[in-house]
């Protein structure tokens, strides 16, 4: 007997929605796609419980033709390529055809469309890929999609859905991605009847303002320079953080060809090009857009991956660095791109020649050598000069010591003398030789251990502060930010809600006490985006750590024996104190054979 059975195609499409359709955001993708590739002018986003129960989009594009508007729910059906060959040309956001049909395969989904050439328009109803009704319509030029009930036939999908606030974060985190490319569409995004996010058609740097700025609520967008770099390989335009506005907490976008990628490598050459003029953990904001020929980069692109492949990624790293370099050294001088004046165009220095950025690529660059410069605590004043004549001061200090026992032993520590180092070390001399212990990250372990202690048992002691603070948050941070609130109250911040997007402080953990509330509560925001913490154990990680670094001791700060030494014996009883819980090496050794070779 054959046992060899084509799939109905309901079947098929709800395995292939499980690929393109993983949760509401990538839903959301989707349907904003095509209604860009669709030439909207103005796209609306309707969302009922963070795109559980309804995600709607709304649009004043081409629209559909009655036929057409059936076949868009088939699988592979597409207006947007006809041929293999059309993939090397691609203009459009889709191209596969699989979208619609993964979405009614697994949601309710209604449809009313209409072009302008049409008198009447159509509607549509599919419930799990079955048609309901097909008729015709009145209704506006465009196309309004309804998908209700997402995941309403897969019940384990709908198992597997985060809780509200994190399905809407990543909603609007899927919604920026796009809005930050397209300037010039209208968008509004709506969530349970509040509108969260209502963006006008303008230029790009009006966008990212409309997005993410506010003078009042941050200083990311305040003071950026623009990056704009020509070369045959690739073009690079976009903005820049000057170094003195950087904060901990970072925006940090690259797009190609018009979509949102994530790349480690590139980022690192943006950080390259910072480097020494930042503060121990301060990040670059960016928004760095790329141009470059689709035949570079992997075209084939999966719908839900974000990393893209580029043919030659050494040569944009280095052309990237050089960009960025340039557009910081350029702007030194008091030329300074303002968010808050939106309409003037980039400021060139006065009396200086318009010249097109020159790139200098170096092909003998490692962006990996360290260069030995001693990070500040606070952004460094004069950043510029630290161009000037760098030098590599590598010193070899052995760092990969695998036992804890051996390096310091309680002993050592209670009868040797200690020393600091350039504000920074605290020396240990022992048997072996002499260990170098890193003052900040140390305590940084001692503290996060605490807090994490303190969390669990809810018993943080609070320090009332004196002049309550006001924290003013975008709407997807105060989403965040009310996940973590118990958490954050158990460890001793005294806070309440005083409007849509802000929060008072009265108190915060004792620990804290010198500390401004406001960029401590961000950098947690921060950690916690960045590093996608969902369970509560994940972010009650990110919350101890992202506190120890603020509390913990700078570097600079001179350290009495005895605070050496509390240091060092609290140190040594955490389970792994050579490396925090970043990876970081906290303590290291400089062995007694590492030191007689030397002379
Ligand atoms: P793809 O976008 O990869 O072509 P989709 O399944 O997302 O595949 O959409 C199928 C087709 O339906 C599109 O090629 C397009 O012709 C049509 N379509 C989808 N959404 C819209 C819209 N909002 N406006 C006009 N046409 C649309
Ligand atoms: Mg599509």
């Amino acid at each position: 007997m054959d046992i060899i059975h084509l799939l109905p195609d309901s079947v098929a499409n709800q395995i292939a929605a499980g690929e393109v359709i993983q949760r509401p955001a990538s839903c959301l993708k989707e349907l904003v796609e095509n209604s860009l590739d669709a030439g909207a002018t103005r796209i609306q986003v309707i969302v009922r419980d963070a795109g559980r129960t309804l995600l709607q989009v709304i649009d004043d594009g081409i629209g559909m033709s009655e036929m057409d508007a059936r076949l868009a729910f088939e699988r592979h059906a597409t207006s947007k390529i006809r041929e293999a060959q059309d993939l090397f040309s691609l203009r459009t956001m889709g191209f596969r055809g699989e979208a619609l049909a993964s979405i009614c395969a697994v949601a309710q989904v209604e449809m009313t469309t209409r072009r302008a050439e049409d008198e009447t328009g159509t509607l549509l109803e599919i419930h799990g890929s079955d048609v309901i009704r097909q008729e015709p319509c009145v209704c506006p030029v465009g196309t309004n999609i309804k998908v209700s009930n997402l995941f309403f036939n897969v019940p384990v999908r709908r198992k597997f859905l985060k809780t509200d606030q994190t399905e809407l974060r990543n909603l609007l985190t899927e919604f920026y991605h796009i809005v930050l490319v397209y300037p010039k569409v209208n968008f509004t995004f709506v969530h349970n009847d509040e509108i969260l996010l209502e963006l006008p058609a303008g230029t790009e740097k009006q966008r990212i303002e409309a997005v993410f700025g506010n003078p009042k609520r941050n200083v990311y967008t305040s003071a950026f320079v623009e990056v704009n770099t020509e070369t045959e390989v690739v073009s690079i335009r976009g903005f820049v953080v000057k170094p003195e506005n950087a904060t901990r907490k970072a925006e940090q976008y690259f797009f190609v060809n018009g979509r949102y990628m994530r790349h480690p490598y590139f980022l690192k050459a943006v950080q390259t090009a910072y480097s020494g003029m930042l503060a121990a953990d301060y990040q670059p904001s960016f928004f760095i857009y790329f141009d470059i020929n689709p035949e570079a980069i992997d075209v084939n692109i999966h719908p839900t991956k974000t990393e893209i492949k580029f043919a030659d990624e050494q040569t944009i790293f280095q052309i990237l660095m050089a960009s960025v370099r340039e557009a910081l050294g350029k702007f030194a001088m008091p030329t300074t791109l303002d968010f808050d004046a939106p309409n003037i165009d980039i400021p060139l220095p006065a009396n200086q020649p318009v010249s097109t950025p020159q790139v200098v690529v170096d092909p003998a660059y490692n962006p990996f050598h360290s260069r030995g410069v001693i990070y500040p605590d606070k952004p460094q004043k004069n950043w510029e000069s630290l161009y000037e004549g760098l030098q590599n001061t590598d010193y070899k200090v052995q760092t990969d010591l695998s036992s804890e026992e051996t390096l310091l032993r309680a002993e050592d520590i209670e009868s040797c003398a200690l020393w600091q180092y350039g504000g920074k070390y605290i020396l240990v001399p022992t048997a072996n030789g002499i260990v170098l212990i890193n003052q900040h990250r140390a305590h940084a372990a001692i503290l996060r251990a605490q807090f994490i202690e303190q969390l669990t048992l809810t018993q943080g002691a609070m320090q009332q502060l004196l002049f309550p603070e006001v924290l003013e948050l975008p709407k997807d941070e105060m989403v965040l930010l009310s996940q973590l609130l118990p958490d954050l109250r158990a460890i001793g911040f005294d806070m309440e809600q005083l409007s849509p997007d802000s929060y008072s402080i009265q108190g915060i953990p004792a620990q804290l006490a010198n500390q401004a509330p406001v960029p401590v509560l961000q950098h947690i925001l921060t950690q916690v985006r960045e590093r996608g913490a969902d369970t509560q154990r994940e972010w009650r990680e990110q919350i101890a750590q992202s506190l120890a670094q603020s509390a913990a001791i700078p570097y600079g700060k001179t350290l009495s024996e005895s605070e050496m030494r509390d240091i060092v014996t609290r140190l040594v009883q955490l389970p792994n104190y050579l490396r925090g819980a970043d990876g970081k090496i906290i303590a290291s050794l400089l062995s007694n054979e590492e030191l007689n070779r030397r002379f």
